[in-house]
């Protein structure tokens, strides 16, 4: 059983520090160590997991999900710009949806070059899946992205380590001046000091209570590994946070999460209700109420959340994936020539499969427990619990400095550094730039490294670290291991004690607030500020026992840290949902009380930020910049 006392501390000293190793740190990591070789900086890459599988990535994608495709005059980076507009209705930083879209190409061009397998059609031409979206045998996606970022490191004479959790930011007033952490596997703590930091731990899941609660605790369509480090850590800088709000809710197979891009972009699937109603024919009507974005194509994700949530609400649930008749409708094209036709069947039914395979392989067991074939029936699918995904169809971050060479009002620093110096933030971590996906959270990586790089050849100082708040931050961070030992004999169950909760319980707790108050799937996803208000009071209280929780060992102190990030992006969202008085983006939560979008008065971003020094938030608003002529 470990006690405090037994730490050791690990001093690590860099230049660039890289929080997180999944796309965007390995961009970070890919592009920032080819200009620290150049310069004789030196860069460290720390992540939670081993890099190979770590993050969202873990299993794998069978998507791309975004290439312009600016070099075979398919589209243009502006064009992109418009897509993530329409589907965030309205509310969108473009200047760093341009940055990225501008950019994005040549960082796929990078995954092919390291040996990721693009699906061509006989003219030698990507295979879309949809417009943006690019097809690929992407179970190996994540190890040919990190084994790029390792070797960029090894040749640059930088360092990667792995297995270690971080947890607070180093600050020295308001500049980043490192990280602490601790060995998921040793009785380690580390101290990392560098004269820039870039964010890149991912988004956050579970801080909401799952669908599957229970012997399916764990399961869930965002990977459990991610529990929102990169908000934490931005928010406890002082960062100024973005979107906090955007929180997104897909909708795939019930149950297994799998995908249903493939059903719906590739095989051209309907989507229908128990009664056999497809929701987007029938409610086409109610899209007229949320214009300009209801009227114009494509629909924006929530919307189309919304018109089947309308169906589940009048008991016309559950809903359906109709994969049979996608299926029989494409091979109806060979049915002259049964050779022909019994081949195409094959391949459908194979594509089918391995679009989980690639990604989901846990829905792909459940089909099959559930002797489901997709060419003979239909599949049951449902609306996800919501996640914070900045990088996907959300848009929650930081608050990021935007390129240089636009005229925006939003520039202050090196691009994607936030409001706290030498601090940049990417991928999940960066907000209101939705729909980078895999690659564009790559690009952004590469972005954000060369800048950090410039940062530090023209500004940076060697970090000036206080070791009075290393020791206190040591003790705070370890705390939970001595509230266990000290406490676990008064009781005859060491799970049940007056002077302790478990982390499992604690993390309950979370779900239960926010599922009830802020919207969860039990509240039909529907909120007002009553109950955001009750669920603010509610969150006070838990944050009061939050320095209760205890851990036996390191996999628990993990849990212990992991619920304080979740339970600080959780505040973080109550507060900007009781701000912004509108319902914008139906399908991903209702304001009740306000249940109409209301543009005159919250066409604009809602940020907010945290004072270090007073403990109090603000709240605020800003505007929105639109590109010229787009
Ligand atoms: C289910 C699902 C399906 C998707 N499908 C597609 C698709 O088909 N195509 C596509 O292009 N994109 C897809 N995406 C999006 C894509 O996965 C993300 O956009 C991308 O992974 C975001 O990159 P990131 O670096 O921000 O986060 P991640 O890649 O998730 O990386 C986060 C990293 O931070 C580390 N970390 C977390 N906490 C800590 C901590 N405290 N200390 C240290 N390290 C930490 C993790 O171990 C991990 O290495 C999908 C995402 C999901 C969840």
């Amino acid at each position: 059983m470990p006690v405090t006392a037994d730490f050791e501390t690990v001093e690590v000293s860099s230049d660039l520090l890289i929080l997180g190793g999944g796309f965007s740190a390995c961009g970070a990591a890919t592009e920032a160590a080819y200009w620290a070789k150049k310069n004789g900086l030196k860069v460290v890459m720390v992540d939670k997991a081993a890099t190979d599988r770590s993050g969202a990535v873990a299993m794998g994608l069978s998507a791309i999900n975004q290439y312009v495709g600016i070099g075979a005059g398919d589209n243009t980076a502006e064009e992109y710009v418009q897509y993530v507009r329409q589907d965030l209705m309205g509310v969108s930083r473009e200047d760093l949806v341009y940055n990225i879209a501008r950019h994005v190409d040549s960082t796929v061009h990078l995954f092919e070059k390291w040996g990721l397998n693009i699906w061509k059609d006989e003219e030698g031409k990507y295979v879309h899946e949809g417009r943006w979206q690019l097809m690929i045998n992407g179970e190996s996606y994540k190890i040919i992205i990190a084994e790029a970022a390792k070797n960029a490191l090894n040749d640059a004479g930088g360092e990667l380590v792995e297995r270690v959790f971080v947890v607070e930011p180093l600050m020295d007033g308001n500049k980043c001046v490192g990280a602490v952490g601790f060995s998921t596997r040793e009785n380690k703590f580390y101290v990392f000091k560098a004269k820039a930091v870039i964010v890149g731990m991912g988004g956050a899941v579970h801080v909401f209570r799952p669908r599957s609660v229970g012997e399916g605790f764990g399961r869930s369509w965002y990977p459990p590994f991610n529990s929102g480090s990169s908000a934490y850590f931005t928010i406890r800088a002082g960062a100024e946070m973005t979107c906090q709000e955007v929180r997104f809710i897909p909708v795939r197979f019930k149950d297994g999460y799998g995908p249903v891009g493939a059903w719906f972009l590739l095989f051209k699937s309907r989507a229908v209700s128990a009664v056999g109603g497809d929701y987007m024919v029938e409610h086409a009507d109610e899209l007229e109420n949320w214009k300009p974005y209801g009227l114009a194509k494509p629909i924006p994700a929530n919307l189309r959340n919304y018109l089947g949530m309308i169906d589940t609400d009048a008991g016309k649930g559950p809903l359906y994936m109709e994969t049979d008749e996608a299926i029989q409708k494409i091979a109806e094209e060979y049915k002259d020539d049964p050779k022909a036709f019994k081949k195409k069947m094959k391949e459908l039914e194979s594509e089918a499969w391995e679009d989980f395979l690639d990604m989901t392989i846990s829905q792909a067991i459940l089909w099959a427990g559930l002797n489901v074939k997709p060419e003979e029936k239909h599949s049951e699918i449902a609306a996800c619990e919501p996640y914070f995904i900045g990088s996907h169809s959300g848009a929650s971050g930081a608050w990021v400095s935007g390129p240089e060479d636009l005229d925006t009002p939003y520039k202050w620093g090196y691009t994607n550094m936030t409001t706290a110096e030498a601090l940049f933030a990417v991928g999940d971590g960066s907000g209101a730039s939705s729909h980078k996906f895999s690659s564009g959270s790559h690009a952004e990586g590469r972005i954000a490294g060369k800048q950090a790089i410039k940062y530090i050849l023209e500004k940076g100082a060697e970090p000036n670290v206080d070791k009075a708040k290393v020791e206190e931050l040591k003790k705070n961070i370890l705390a939970p291991f001595d509230l266990f030992e000290n406490n676990k004999g008064k009781y005859t169950d060491p799970e049940v004690n007056t002077e302790y909760i478990m982390p499992r319980q604690f993390l309950h707790r979370l779900q239960k607030i926010m599922d009830e108050y802020a919207g969860g799937v039990t509240s039909a996803f529907k909120t007002s500020k009553a109950l955001l208000e009750r669920g603010l009071e509610l969150m006070g209280l838990l944050k009061e026992d939050s320095d209760k929780q205890a851990a036996r060992d390191l996999h628990e102190l993990m849990r212990v840290w992991e619920n304080n990030q979740r339970m600080w992006i959780a505040e973080s969202h109550l507060r900007s949902m009781l701000f912004r008085e509108e319902t914008r983006w139906p399908g991903y939560y209702f304001r009740a009380d306000t249940p109409k979008m209301d543009n005159d008065n919250w066409l604009c971003f809602v940020n907010c930020k945290w004072d270090p020094n007073s403990g109090e938030w603000e709240m605020m608003k800003r505007d929105i910049w639109t590109m010229p002529g787009v």
